[in-house]
């Protein structure tokens, strides 16, 4: 293997694999960030019979020695934040500041869960029969692959990677084939904060990787597309293991007659365009009162054209680019559509220049749309949104709850009662008032309704469900 090749990290070694994928800086395709293996199939397996054989001792491991590599990891990522958001922005086109902000988020997960490691309680219950005392364990589950998008490059692998070490599991993951550089880069540093070897596996690759892994391990989380994840869920059903996918949305922001404006414009600016729109909480469905179209949309439109988008490492860049030509494709075949729909193009939708060559966009909001066109129905993962028109409370919260999808969904309001029947009403696993769709917290459960999420939630200490199973004892002292 030729030594420019970033290699997979397999049973506690760093081993070349087949074939290469070559990592380009969607801010400028000239750019090769890296080259990095794919793991080869008996790879695979070699790493889920180590990831066996560390994750018994693991499991069983003092709490401490848990929490202390956690800590350690976290450490780590922050003393490096500058490098890793660099990296970031070069491989994904996420501005940097965004980047910056990403990693260290990931930092601070790893070290909440190096807390959560003490958290691990089990429970004691009352028995119906006298003399009998009942114990509920909660052990870990054993091998979980996660298979994490190009999206988010670091925390959404932290979020994933930190509670099932946390929790007592051993880990292969497999990152997105667009964004191996961050990955490598995480990977490095949880060898070198001192792993058990064969506990935590790198297998990079594109085509086979992930569905190999589903075969070979105890649980699966995923997160990526609603096709993707069917696929591992009924795979993870044939094998009856547990899976946890977390998947798209097409999210609504509903502005109420009563909104304040400059709330309004804020949540759609940062939860429509901002990272591209590459959010699975992005909010791509504008629902707004018919008294306020008129207002929001001037002064939505004055705000976009006023954001900066360019290079993601150039200061000053707001919104780097898409992440690649396919998804820049895909978001201009959407930008047809919604003309063809006869949705009204108020601003951007165009391809841009730059000073070097990439897959530069130009944030597009549509107006006089409908509900029931396809712009509003599919997910288009890219910096599109669309205002649908509406007459009052209750039609809003219809038209936000007539999706096949349920992740998140914002309200922005001064009436108390209708921000509290929002909360009670609104079909999706995240409702917020006055703040953007996208943007949660690590703390608290992560999931979505409908076709948006399968299984159990993800993050804060309900990340212990899926990572752990519950076992019972019963106890009779004569
Ligand atoms: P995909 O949903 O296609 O997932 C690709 C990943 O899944 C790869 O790592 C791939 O690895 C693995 N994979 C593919 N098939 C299987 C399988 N049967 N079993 C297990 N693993 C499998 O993501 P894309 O990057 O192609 O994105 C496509 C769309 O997904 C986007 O346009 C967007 O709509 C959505 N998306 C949503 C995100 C979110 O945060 N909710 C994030 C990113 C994307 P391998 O090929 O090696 O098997």
């Amino acid at each position: 293997m030729s030594t420019a090749i970033f290699p997979n990290l397999v049973a506690g070694e760093w081993v070349s694999g087949h074939g290469a994928l070559i990592n380009i800086n969607p801010s400028d395709t000239d750019e090769v960030v890296g080259e990095y293996a794919c793991a080869t199939s008996a790879q695979v397996r070699e790493a889920a019979s180590a990831a066996r054989s560390a994750g018994a001792a693991w499991a069983v491991a003092a709490p401490g020695v848990r929490s202390d590599l956690l800590r350690r990891i976290a450490d780590e990522i922050e003393r490096r934040c500058g490098e890793l958001a660099l990296l970031l922005s070069r491989e994904e086109g996420k501005a940097l500041r965004d980047a910056t902000a990403e990693v260290t988020r990931a930092a601070e997960i790893f070290r909440y869960y190096s807390g959560e490691v003490f958290r691990m309680a089990g429970e004691r219950s009352p028995s119906l029969r006298s003399g009998v005392t009942i114990e509920v364990l909660y052990e870990p589950i054993g091998v979980v692959g996660l298979i994490t998008p190009w999206n988010f490059p670091v925390v959404i692998p932290a979020w994933k990677i930190a509670p099932a070490l946390a929790y007592g599991n051993a880990v292969l993951f497999k990152p997105s084939e667009l964004v191996p550089a961050s990955a490598w880069a995480l990977a490095d540093i949880i060898d070198r904060a001192g792993c058990p070897k064969g506990l935590f596996s790198l297998l990079m690759g594109d085509g086979t990787v992930g569905r190999e892994i589903v075969d070979v391990v105890d649980a699966v989380s995923f997160t990526g597309s609603v096709a993707t994840g069917t696929a591992v869920a009924q795979r993870a059903a044939a094998r009856m293991i547990p899976a946890q996918c977390e998947l798209g949305g097409k999210n609504p922001l509903v502005i109420a007659a009563d909104a304040d404006l400059d709330v309004a414009v804020d949540c759609a600016i940062q939860g429509s365009f901002m990272q591209a729109g590459q959010r699975c909480t992005a909010s791509s469905r504008l629902i707004v009162d018919v008294e306020r179209v008129a207002d929001f949309t001037q002064a939505l439109v004055a705000r976009m054209e006023k954001l900066v988008i360019g290079a993601a490492i150039s200061p000053g860049t707001d919104i780097g680019p898409v992440i690649d030509e396919r998804q820049l494709a895909k978001d201009l075949s959407y930008i047809e559509l919604a003309e063809t729909e006869g949705a009204r193009l108020l601003t951007g939708g165009g391809r841009l220049n730059r000073a070097t060559p990439g897959h530069f966009l130009s944030p597009a909001l549509f107006g006089d749309t409908s509900n029931q066109m396809r712009v509003n129905r599919e997910e288009i993962f890219g910096p599109v949104a669309c205002i649908i028109p509406v007459r009052g409370y209750d039609e809003a919260l219809a038209v936000a709850n007539d999706t096949d999808f349920g992740l998140s969904a914002s309200i922005v309001t001064s009436s108390l009662k209708h921000a509290q029947h929002f909360k009670a009403n609104v079909r999706s696993g995240l409702a917020m008032v006055n703040l953007p769709t996208a943007g949660v917290e690590f703390h608290v459960p992560l999931s979505g309704l409908k076709s948006s999420s399968y299984g159990p939630p993800e993050m804060g200490h309900h990340a212990m469900r899926f990572y752990t199973k519950a076992r019972t004892a019963y106890t009779f002292a004569a």
